[in-house]
């Protein structure tokens, strides 16, 4: 179905930070696949857990222990907050696994009444019937109707909007720490820390969405870390694969009390294969110093970003985002696609984001050089952006 406006470039080829279209054409990758391919293509350790496991086993039901999976979330379990993990093939089944955790948690506890999550307006979550209904952006509901019932919205970062949305009815705070799709609007630390007071306050569960924003994405290994705070539940996916289809849905042991026997399930999530992969992918990302890295890396791509958007102020007007999940703002009258285009014909591939924003997404293996050379093709083609 064409539900995409696709752009006209077939990559045969990729290499570590490197696309090779059929034409034999390299591109400099500062998309991602959209922040899944976080350590570049091809990784060598992940072509090989990934090759070794297909000659092992690929898939076995869920009702058999499957030694992957105890071995991940084991890992998810020791990094994080979470004491248990349910594994999905995509992001908006991690989402909606902790939509269903959060009513079930307050159904178990006495106080079924509580159903209803408040969500950020410019949301997004995914593309299920929940998942549209929970973001409410008019571009994902549209022809739509009717949704499903249950989410309450309010402005991003409007701490006294949020108060004021709060019933006895409700269940749960869901939020992004920096908004992707929507723009990359971060939520600064002060709002998060604010958000976890009020689910304290209220007995609302925290429920984070950071499929975007985890697996080393801005220097640590949840955005959540650097707020100093720790989520109920949390939703991830992306990053963790490395480019296999894999998601995670992880809580604390209190928030998943009513996730029992029978109460979820999915065929192919968190299979072998799934598994062997996303085990390389914690091996690289926890390797000691690979976040600081990043963390250096992201900070010095950002200065050389603030001087470009200072030079080319008649095309940028800010630079947004936290570690390697930035946006460039273009100024009203020229379109973000117009620009997206002209890089990717100069050899810079990067990727949309709302309100005409330029999303950059390296790989979290880039070093100085890539810096460089991504920020000299940015440089000449904003040169040569006018407004039509
Ligand atoms: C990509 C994304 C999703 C949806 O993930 P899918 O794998 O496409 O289902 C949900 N939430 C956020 C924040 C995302 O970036």
């Amino acid at each position: 179905m064409p539900t995409y406006a696709r752009a006209d470039v077939a990559f045969e080829r990729g290499e570590g930070p490197y696309l090779f279209d059929d034409k034999g054409k390299r591109y400099l990758d500062f998309m991602s696949g959209i922040a899944v391919n976080g350590l570049g293509h091809c990784h060598p350790r992940l072509v090989e857990a990934l090759t070794a496991q297909a000659r092992r086993i690929w898939h076995v039901s869920n009702v058999f222990r499957v030694p992957g999976q105890e071995k991940v979330a084991r890992r998810l379990v020791e990094n994080t907050f979470a004491d248990t993990v349910f594994f999905t093939n995509s992001g908006v089944e991690a989402w909606e696994c902790g939509a269903k955790l959060v009513r079930k948690y307050h159904d178990e506890t006495g106080n079924p009444q509580r159903w209803r999550i408040i969500t950020f307006n410019q949301a997004f979550h995914g593309r299920t019937m929940t998942a549209i209904s929970a973001a409410k952006q008019e571009k994902l509901v549209k022809g739509f109707y009717p949704l499903v019932e249950g989410f309450d919205q309010v402005a991003f970062g409007n701490l006294n909007e949020l108060r004021a949305a709060i019933t006895d009815e409700t269940a749960a705070i869901c939020v992004e720490p920096v908004q992707g799709e929507g723009g990359v609007r971060s939520g600064d630390a002060d709002f998060m820390r604010a958000l976890r007071q009020v689910c304290d306050e209220f007995g609302l569960l925290l429920f984070l969405d950071e499929i975007q924003t985890g697996m080393g994405r801005t220097g640590k290994l949840f955005a959540h870390e650097w707020a100093g705070i720790t989520p109920d539940v949390m939703c991830i996916a992306k990053g963790i694969g490395g480019g296999f289809p894999v998601g995670a849905c992880l809580a604390t042991e209190k928030a998943a009390v009513g996730m029992t026997a029978g109460t979820h399930g999915t065929t192919f999530g968190g299979n072998p294969l799934a598994m062997a992969v996303a085990d390389a992918v914690l091996d690289v990302i926890l390797e000691p110093g690979f976040l600081d890295r990043v963390d250096a890396v992201a900070r010095r791509l950002r200065a050389r970003l603030e001087a470009l958007a200072a030079k080319h102020r008649s095309v940028l007007t800010e630079v947004r985002g936290m570690g390697l999940l930035l946006g460039l703002r273009i100024r009203d009258g020229i379109a973000n696609t117009d620009v997206i285009a002209a890089l990717r014909d100069a050899g810079l591939v990067t990727v949309g984001a709302g309100d005409n924003v330029i999303r950059l997404l390296p790989p979290l293996i880039i070093g100085d050089a890539e810096i460089e050379e991504g920020c000299a093709i940015l440089d000449r083609v904003l040169s040569e952006t006018r407004a039509s």
